[in-house]
């Protein structure tokens, strides 16, 4: 059976996200689909920005049992259910409880083989820029992560947290002043639809 497909690109810096109409109603029939697989990590940019605009959510994350804390990473294990696995944040009504937004990386812009929305030369533009943005997130990020290590400053202490917040806008400052020249080259949305043949449970690759 085949499928009209309905994506809407967002480019918002490095906050940028894809829509896809089909997640509402999984190939996958599991309820979960790709988020029954992954275990979201939150990034020096991603802290950032919920340090400025989600702060509670930060406490939130932090206080999960199931987590791993590095210098300047924080994992939220998946756990096991059945015969995958279930993310902290996934809701079988509604599916993930965080807004776009306040998503790490993967989470905003993952979108399954099975859609494969990068093969469409109508979206080439939108395959580059989120190429670029990957790899602009993992260099600003590296680059936090090593000011802070030079600073001795890390997730792992928590009676150092509020330090290590403050002075993580501070770095973010320093290294991500000049945004490049790639997040202008896309418009702030842009909506596409694409026709895939579909197919149920496992068959559907994620
Ligand atoms: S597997 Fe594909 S269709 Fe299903 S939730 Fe993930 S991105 Fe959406
Ligand atoms: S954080 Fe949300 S989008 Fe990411 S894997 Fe979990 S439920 Fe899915």
């Amino acid at each position: 059976m085949n499928k009209d497909i309905h994506l809407v690109f967002h480019n918002r810096g490095l906050r940028s996200y894809i829509e896809v109409d089909l997640c509402a109603e999984c190939p996958r029939q599991d309820n979960k689909g790709c988020c029954g697989h992954y275990s979201p990590m939150f990034y020096p940019g991603d802290f950032v920005y919920l340090f400025q605009q989600r702060p509670e959510l930060i406490d939130k994350i932090l206080g999960l049992d199931n987590v791993t804390i590095l210098d300047s990473s924080v994992t939220v294990n998946k756990t096991i259910d059945g015969d995958s696995y279930h993310c902290h944040f996934h809701r079988t009504e509604g599916g993930c409880l965080l807004e776009q937004d306040e998503r790490e990386s993967i989470c905003r812009h993952f979108v399954c083989p099975g859609i494969d929305w990068e093969s469409e030369p109508a979206l080439v533009h939108w395959k580059i820029f989120f190429n670029k943005l990957f790899e602009y997130e993992i260099e600003i990020n590296n680059s936090i992560a090593e000011i802070m290590r030079q600073k001795q400053l890390s997730l792992r202490d928590a009676a150092g947290r509020q330090e290590f917040f403050a002075q993580l806008a501070q770095a973010f400052e320093e290294v991500a002043a000049n945004p490049p020249d790639f997040m202008q080259k896309v418009p702030p949305d842009e909506s596409a639809v694409i026709n895939r043949s579909i197919s149920y449970g496992k068959d559907w690759p994620l």
